[in-house]
């Protein structure tokens, strides 16, 4: 039987290779990151509080990981998320257990980045992590109005407003979220107002409690300079 599993998973590796985030070189799919690559990445596993938000990450929005982050989310890198999932799952282990949780979520994209980007790269986070863990994934947030791509403004007072009342709970799930203990997933925490308003918006119908997660945190708030990816 092990055979034909590893048959099965050459070919299907065969059609979907696994790449290295940090240099995009093939890897074999039980490794996280090349030989190279590896050793080099030294996570902090911060939590960082602001308002509502309690959210953990294991890098900084700087040099390898930011620009593994920015792959899988402007350059077309799903594949990517495997990866990096796994990063926050023990970012996650150092603080806290698996069973503190009920649920895993994510941040919900705009229609439009949804459609010209074809995937939700914050989805594929969670999803990687509910694999990992076996917390139950659900799409509980959905996004109601539409606001400018965060990542364009560099002020954060103008990033609070832009994305004020922006989330609604997804009715048919109120029971999946009352009473129960949510992790929210993002891939970046910036100044923390999209994660503040989707905690809201979780804790507005009855969660227990809300932690959130990405796979870096912006230190300098200061996004200029990020112009050099343009948004898809
Ligand atoms: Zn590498």
């Amino acid at each position: 039987m092990k055979f034909y599993r590893k048959i099965a998973d050459y070919f299907f590796h065969s059609f979907f290779p696994v790449r290295c985030p940090y240099c995009g070189g093939l890897i074999t799919p039980n490794r996280i990151a090349c030989e190279q690559c590896q050793p080099k990445t030294e996570p902090v596993n911060v939590v960082n509080e602001v308002d509502n938000v309690r959210c953990v990450s294991p890098f900084l929005y700087e040099g390898i990981y930011k620009r593994a982050v920015l792959d899988l989310k402007f350059q077309k890198c799903p594949d990517y998320a495997r990866s990096l999932s796994r990063y926050m799952c023990c970012a996650l282990e150092n603080h806290f257990n698996i069973s503190d949780f009920d649920r895993i979520t994510c941040v919900p994209p705009s229609k439009k980045s949804y459609h010209e980007r074809g995937y939700n790269q914050s989805e594929l986070l969670a999803k990687e992590i509910s694999a990992c863990t076996g917390l139950k994934f659900r799409k509980l947030i959905v996004k109601i109005k539409k606001t400018k791509i965060q990542h364009d403004i560099d002020n954060a007072k103008e990033r609070k407003l832009n994305v004020r009342n922006a989330f609604a709970v997804v009715n048919r799930y109120a029971d999946e979220i009352k009473d129960k203990r949510i992790l929210l997933v993002d891939d970046i925490m910036t100044t923390g107002a999209t994660l503040n308003e989707c905690c809201k918006v979780l804790y507005d119908s009855g969660a227990k409690s809300v932690i959130c997660t990405t796979y870096v945190f912006v230190e300098n708030k200061d996004m200029k300079g990020d112009k050099d990816y343009e948004c898809l």
